[in-house]
């Protein structure tokens, strides 16, 4: 059953107030996350997911960075706004993170295993003896070969593989009732990806768990995800159940990015792209920020915002294509 909400986004706006300008990475996030279930956060590099997982758990830097509008309701907190001391609380304990990029997460002075278990004492009044022993149940977990061994590593000794599933061991080790990872399989080769989303996978059902899953990569999106978000210009642009937001994609941008999986049966060497760039984000286009790259544009795309229309009950899009004309948001 997915239908208890664990988080909820509402029109959350993160601006970084920077010397050249407002940077508005994250302009108007809307999204609910329900329990066990695993949310893909999709678009392409530069579109605001990463900082829209950042300002769940408000991670960025601040200055420059602020969350100047919205909230993030989590067991009735707005963690937008609530005191750090209860923050620090969750961070880690309830909502757990992991990263891009292992080997920068990672201390390289100390051995994973005591990584583990500094981690699980910071939250708990567990002896070190119990955290290590619960370090080594999370190395099992993730099928790291010799976990005993495993432990006494640093950083350095371990492959690629080996330190993203360490990696998630360590988010994993408070027993997070959500987990967020951003592009955990950027770096790793495709065995190690595949085994990465399998026990993620196995994970979000073992322990219903919810996941928020970041990603540029369509493809991961059909593996792991149960809904996706597309993500365009600091906002979400179309939200659906996986299966159908492959099959009736709706926003011109959810089709740009879907005719640009890679088809290995195709003879055309040729790689398929969206045309344009992504807006820069000091200088985000009036009205709908996809617009400069939109064949179907009308003249009201580029003054007005669009409001959020509902296909049907459980697929929402924010493009005129399905609204109505004058229904947009004034920005
Ligand atoms: Fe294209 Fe207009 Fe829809 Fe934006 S609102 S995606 S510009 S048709």
């Amino acid at each position: 059953m997915m239908s208890e909400t664990v988080l909820e986004v509402k029109d959350l706006k993160t601006w970084f107030f920077t010397r050249r300008g407002t940077v508005k990475a994250v302009n108007g996030v809307d999204f609910v996350l329900k329990r066990g279930e695993c949310l893909c956060l999709v678009g392409e590099s530069g579109c605001g997911k990463t900082v829209t997982a950042l300002s769940i758990l408000r991670l960025f830097d601040s200055p420059p960075g602020r969350i100047v509008g919205g909230q993030v309701i989590y067991k009735g907190d707005d963690l937008a706004t609530c005191p750090m001391q209860r923050l620090r609380e969750i961070r880690g304990g309830d909502i757990a993170m992991v990263f891009q990029n292992a080997q920068s997460s990672l201390n390289p002075v100390f051995t994973v295993g005591d990584q583990i278990a500094e981690q699980v004492m910071v939250h708990e009044r567990v002896s070190r003896r119990e955290a290590l022993s619960r370090a080594h149940a999370l190395m099992e977990e993730m099928n790291i070969p010799q976990p005993g061994r495993a432990l006494n590593m640093y950083p350095h000794q371990m492959s690629g593989g080996m330190k993203q599933r360490a990696m998630i061991a360590m988010s994993l080790s408070c027993s997070p009732q959500i987990l967020i990872a951003d592009e955990p399989t950027t770096a790793v080769d495709v065995t190690i990806r595949a085994q990465i989303i399998h026990i993620l996978r196995e994970l979000k059902t073992r322990r219903d768990m919810s996941i928020i899953f970041i990603t540029h990569d369509l493809s991961l999106v059909k593996d792991i995800g149960d809904r996706a978000a597309v993500v365009y210009g600091g906002r979400v642009v179309e939200v659906a159940a996986v299966e159908d937001i492959l099959k009736n994609p709706a926003h011109p941008y959810t089709v740009g990015l879907i005719d640009c999986l890679p088809d290995v049966s195709s003879q055309d060497k040729r790689l398929p792209s969206i045309a344009g760039n992504t807006p820069n984000p000091l200088e985000m286009p009036s009205g709908c920020p996809f617009h400069p790259r939109c064949s179907h544009v009308m003249d009201i795309c580029r003054s007005k915002m669009p409001a959020c229309a509902n296909i049907t009950d459980v697929h929402t899009v924010s493009c005129y294509l399905f609204g109505d004309k004058n229904g947009g948001i004034a920005r």
